[in-house]
């Protein structure tokens, strides 16, 4: 490949060859040389914007989730957020990061050294923050797992240990392709981030939960209790969504393929959508233990939702509080 006369030296660092039982072939070869300069690029932005934040507000439209990248040096436990986290190959199994050469993380990365990647859960914003920078030290202390000599953030959705096989110069950021060691999940939501924010997936934001007790016991008054062995199943995917179910002993776990979704308990209502929507379950709900639930069904519900207005209003502040992000 014709080198620009222009084109920023990659350092040296990224040329060195991988050693060892797996070395990717041709990984390295093409460096961004090509690619135009910053202002040969057609941004479409709006007029008079700075083309660096329409670019990077343009990347920022893709949805991703959220990681801490970890590592270990000297016996220190070294920590930062990333969301430029990737999948590249499952056989042989290979990951990437894309990390800033400004960070310190940077510094620390380079050929046979491992990197843990926690992917946070819905409820580890704080942890987002506190691995970016954003929150003092001041902050809970925050405990760690060790897999493979590598530190894992606990409670993670996700995790994996991987060794650095390549790196390569990409700009201001290097990716560092990882082959992974170890690997491991849970079940839960997870943290996402676009559009330069913090998002969340809807689907298990209650509805009928948040609904002031005395509306909440109109509703389920006239329920119908069902019991079911261990592994049975409640519902099918694909079923008619007729019945809105609230546990009252037990644990349920939502599966689709086979793969775990979640896991509601005593308490927690389940089949909210469908009974709403009249639309088929979108998965299995399977009793993780043996399990009582009240059935109540959308007709009952109507009919409670006609005789307490208030019931139907206060549905729609649950509704509406689904849609804030704070
Ligand atoms: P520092 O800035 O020194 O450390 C980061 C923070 O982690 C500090 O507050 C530090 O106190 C804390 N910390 C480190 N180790 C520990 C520990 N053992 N225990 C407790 N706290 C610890 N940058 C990228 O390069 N690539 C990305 O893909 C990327 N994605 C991001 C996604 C999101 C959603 C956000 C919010 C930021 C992202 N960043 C990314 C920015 C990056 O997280 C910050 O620039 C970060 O500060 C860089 O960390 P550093 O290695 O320079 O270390």
């Amino acid at each position: 490949m014709a080198e620009r006369p222009d084109a920023p030296a990659p350092p040296m660092e990224f040329d060195l060859p991988v050693h060892g039982g797996f070395a990717p072939v041709g990984f390295g070869e093409t460096f961004p040389e090509d690619a135009p300069d910053a202002d040969e690029l057609e941004i479409a932005g709006e007029a008079g914007q700075d083309p660096a934040a329409a670019f990077r507000r343009t990347l920022g439209m893709f949805a991703t989730g959220v990681t801490v990248v970890t590592t270990r040096s000297d016996d220190q436990v070294h920590g930062m957020t990333a969301n430029a986290f990737m999948s590249v190959s499952l056989r042989p199994p290979l990951v990437v990061i894309s990390v800033d050469r400004r960070a310190k993380m940077h510094a620390l990365l380079h050929e046979g050294r491992r990197y843990g990647i926690s992917v946070l859960a819905d409820e580890q914003r704080a942890l987002s923050d506190r691995f970016a920078g954003r929150t003092g030290e001041g902050t809970d202390e925050v405990e760690f797992d060790i897999v493979h000599e590598t530190p894992l953030v606990r409670g993670a959705l996700a995790h994996l240990v991987a060794r650095v096989v390549r790196s390569n110069w990409g700009g201001d950021h290097s990716l560092f392709v990882g082959q992974v060691e170890y690997a491991r999940y849970g079940e839960g939501r997870p943290l996402l981030f676009q559009g330069g924010r913090y998002q969340h997936l809807l689907e298990r934001a209650p509805v009928f939960s948040s609904l002031p007790q005395e509306i909440l016991d109109a509703i389920t008054a006239q329920g119908d209790e069902r019991t079911f062995e261990e592994g049975e199943f409640v519902v099918r995917e694909g079923d008619p969504g007729d019945d809105l179910f609230v546990i009252l002993d037990g644990e349920a776990r939502v599966e689709r393929k086979g793969n775990a979704l979640a896991t509601f308990r005593a308490g927690e209502f389940f089949g909210e959508l469908a009974v709403f929507d009249d639309r088929p379950r979108s998965a299995d709900v399977v009793a993780a233990t043996p399990l009582r639930v009240l059935a109540i069904s959308r007709d009952l519900i109507r009919e409670a939702l006609i005789r307490e207005p208030r019931a139907a209003w206060g549905m729609l502040e649950a509704l509406a509080a689904r849609f804030r992000d704070d």
